[in-house]
């Protein structure tokens, strides 16, 4: 049924990365690949705040930009809160 739908997802992640690492700071995302995964910045391109590639708990890589729990262990891939500052909405 939905099978179209599928192809499309797979022809946009292989022309993108299969993965994707986002900024927990603004919900910048960015998909690449795995063999590309050591180019990845550290910081985000847009406001500095930190990439988050992997899951904190288990290491396990994400596929979805809009993820918020691990694939892997169900831990929490972003904070609502981080280090007591709560992200802003203005
Ligand atoms: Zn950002
Ligand atoms: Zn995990």
């Amino acid at each position: 049924m939905s099978r179209a739908r599928s192809w499309l997802q797979e022809e946009r992640r292989k022309t993108l990365g299969d993965w994707v690492a986002v900024c927990l700071r603004c919900g910048f995302a960015q998909r690449y690949f795995e063999e590309f995964e050591a180019e990845l910045p550290a910081e985000c391109p847009q406001c500095g705040g930190e990439l988050r590639s992997q899951c904190p708990s288990c290491g396990a890589r994400f596929s979805s930009a809009f993820a918020v729990e691990c694939e892997a262990c169900g831990g929490e891939l972003r904070p609502p809160e981080q280090f007591g500052v709560r992200i802003r909405k203005s």
